[in-house]
């Protein structure tokens, strides 16, 4: 069985506080382990959430704020401890490459080999990421960052009926998906658009520390699952536009407007506390009537189901 759950480590920006550690975000998918934004604590969140380094398979910084990238030298320093073998790629923004190096080298430690630096530059950069393609916009914030985006690629989905129908089994079925089309054993031939549908792919993107932008809106487009960013409510709106940040009424307004499925909003101030959270869900409903979850610390969070036809 596929797995595809966000894994909430951390929620608070700026500093944590007793109820939210830093942020950080693991996206489980299908045996890939994207870790977003690993702020201060992220190893011990790891740890309470039952998650180790070896689901571990990407890393990936939006910028260089502390919030955001504090606990790389855990993290790293634990793969190295663990002794993970396999590649973990880190993608981060190229002009923060300085910051990356002290992070990523911060004290002495018995290196490891399998972190692969892969930094992001200019608008937007397509990564491949095995079975999914992982983009980086460029967001607008006090200083540059970016958010991400995973896509699966679309797909057919077979449709048992027909293949017993057309007498189509065994090692007959695995012919047609590989090669779309399949003679039998009577001459006939089979399509595989005769016994399949179009399955479109799943999605996730990850908005974070930004003003409302363009890229924004092409990270979050018809997604499956949004986690971004609503550090203040729309009576800071003034500070959110001054410092870099959104509200959760604008959150509502791009989940709204790209037909998101299910949004996850995070990355609150601390001067908020739990009680506050009604407040950031009204805000949103004022645009968006879809599914909504306030993040707290160690949730877990499935990407939506597909929606059946
Ligand atoms: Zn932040
Ligand atoms: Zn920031």
């Amino acid at each position: 069985m596929s797995l595809r759950e966000l894994v909430v480590l951390g929620t608070s920006s700026a500093v944590p506080t007793r109820r939210r550690n830093h942020n950080g975000y693991l996206l489980l998918w299908d045996g890939e382990g994207f870790l977003f934004d690993p702020g201060e604590g992220t190893q011990r969140q790891m740890l309470h959430a039952g998650v180790s380094a070896h689901d571990l398979t990407w890393i990936c910084v939006t910028h260089f704020h502390g919030d955001h990238c504090l606990g790389v030298p855990g993290v790293v320093q634990r793969i190295a401890r663990d002794r993970v073998t396999h590649e973990v790629r880190a993608v981060f923004p190229a002009v923060g490459e300085a910051y990356w190096e002290r992070l990523r080298h911060a004290t002495s430690f018995g290196d490891t080999s399998v972190i692969t630096p892969l930094p992001v530059a200019g608008e937007s950069a397509r990564l491949p990421a095995g079975p999914v393609a992982l983009t980086a916009r460029r967001l607008s914030h006090s200083i540059e960052s970016y958010g991400y985006r995973l896509d699966e690629p679309a797909g057919r989905r077979m449709l048992p009926a027909e293949l017993a129908r057309r007498g189509v089994n065994g090692p007959a079925v695995g012919v047609l998906q590989r090669d779309g089309a399949v003679t039998l054993d009577d001459g006939s031939v089979v399509r595989l658009e005769d016994c399949s549908a179009p399955r479109p792919g799943q999605s996730a993107a990850f908005v974070m520390d930004t003003r409302l932008c363009d890229a924004v809106f092409a990270l979050a487009d018809g997604v499956d699952l949004l986690v971004i960013e609503s550090t203040f409510l729309s009576e800071e709106a003034a500070l959110a536009a001054e410092y870099g940040h959104l509200t959760a009424a604008q959150a509502g307004r791009v989940a709204a407007a790209c037909g998101v499925r299910r949004l996850v909003l995070t990355h609150f101030s601390e001067r908020y506390t739990f009680a506050d959270e009604p407040r950031f869900t009204e805000e949103v409903r004022k645009a968006y009537d879809g599914d909504v979850v306030l993040a707290r610390d160690l949730m877990r969070v499935p990407v939506p189901k597909r929606a059946s036809r």
